[in-house]
């Protein structure tokens, strides 16, 4: 391992100076994919700055009704606050869907949002990588690509995101806010990871050397009927092949409110809009729920070892929405 310097931030203002001046600093959060990164040669910052004691690790209700998650909160009290367990109980699901206890223990909020992919070229810095190593190329394409994208990508890059708690957070129109030496800044989820095209080292929209503050979940009574489900190839401690969150409204057995958003299938936690529009003011039923899912999966491109990933979410969403709507009418 190379050596490398550590400081602990003291206040946000001096966190981000200290970023903003030299391009070779990285925020260490709990550390669970940095450090690994770093193990395996595929990080090298020159200095680290520690976030874990800044002022950021509350979950507190907006004055607009919705809850504010700073970027330090860990996994495991995201999961267990009362407030997202009530009002958006997909959250807490997607977040002990995912590592294990001791990684949720460690991992924090805005590292899980900017945590890397799991390509296995782009963690072998022996092998070619345009994410890793820009202008190398994608040996994922011809190569090992069993769980990579089928939305989203480009001949440039096929890797999936691996959050499962930024699926839920894509389906409730998460805000991240940010601090830059300019001030704070916010994105909404939706457009704070770029699309892949031909940079895909470039992966958020994020001003260079901006802290993460926190996320904001803006009120959304749907979401307190909500779900996710994550398919992967053990029962624990392992990352989606699919999943995708859910809240569902159903009234008189039409459906008056829907959100969904995939994971695992593209470069960034996905909105399904596509399938959102085919649900509100339609029947809730099996047929609805299959057609709300072809409509967003009309735009997917799958290789010839991921193509199963299709069938896979068509049929995630069909049971999920099927299990939404059986609560809802109880
Ligand atoms: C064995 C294993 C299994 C896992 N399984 C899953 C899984 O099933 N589902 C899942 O979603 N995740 C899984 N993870 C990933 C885990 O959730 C992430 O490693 C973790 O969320 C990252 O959070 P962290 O605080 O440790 O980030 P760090 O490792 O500290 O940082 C990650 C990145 O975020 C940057 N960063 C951190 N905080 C900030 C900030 N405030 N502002 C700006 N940049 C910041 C860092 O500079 C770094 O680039 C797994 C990890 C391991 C090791
Ligand atoms: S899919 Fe992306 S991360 Fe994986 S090898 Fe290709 S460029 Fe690298």
């Amino acid at each position: 391992m190379r050596e490398f310097g550590y400081e602990r931030a003291l206040d946000v203002p001096g966190a981000v100076a200290v970023a903003v001046a030299d391009p070779d600093v990285r925020f260490l959060g709990g550390g669970t994919n940095l450090v690994d990164l770093m193990k395996a040669g595929v990080e090298r910052p020159g200095r680290l700055v520690d976030v874990r004691e800044l002022p950021l690790d509350r979950v507190e209700p907006t004055p607009g009704g919705g809850l504010r998650i700073g970027a330090t909160v860990t996994n495991s009290d995201l999961a267990a606050h009362p407030e997202v367990r009530r009002r958006y109980p997909a959250l807490t699901q997607a977040v002990l869907a995912g590592a294990s206890g001791q990684l949720r223990n460690m991992a924090t909020v805005g590292g899980n949002l900017l945590q890397r992919t799991r390509c296995g070229y782009f963690t072998d810095v022996s092998k070619p990588c345009n994410k890793r190593v820009p202008g190398s190329g994608c040996p994922a394409v011809a190569g090992e690509h069993h769980n990579h994208a089928v939305l989203g990508a480009s001949d440039h890059c096929v890797a999936v995101h691996p959050s499962d708690m930024g699926v839920a957070l894509a389906a409730f129109d998460a805000v991240v806010t940010y601090e830059t030496a300019d001030g704070p800044g916010e994105l909404p989820l939706a457009d704070f990871y770029r699309p892949v095209g031909d940079s895909p080292h470039r992966e958020t929209a994020l001003p260079p050397g901006a802290l993460v503050t926190g996320v904001v979940l803006p009120p959304a009574p749907v979401a307190a009927r909500s779900r996710y489900r994550k398919v992967r190839e053990r029962a624990s401690y392992a990352f989606a092949i699919g999943s995708a969150a859910a809240a569902l409204d159903v009234r008189d057995g039409t459906v008056t409110d829907a959100r969904l958003a995939f994971g695992a299938v593209a470069s960034r936690p996905w909105r399904a809009r596509a399938a959102e529009d085919v649900l509100i003011g339609a029947p809730a039923t099996g047929e609805t729920f299959a057609a709300a899912a072809d409509a967003e999966l009309a735009a997917a491109r799958p290789l010839p070892h991921n193509a199963y990933k299709v069938p896979l979410m068509r049929n995630l969403v069909v049971a999920l929405l099927t299990e939404l709507t059986e609560e809802a009418t109880r």
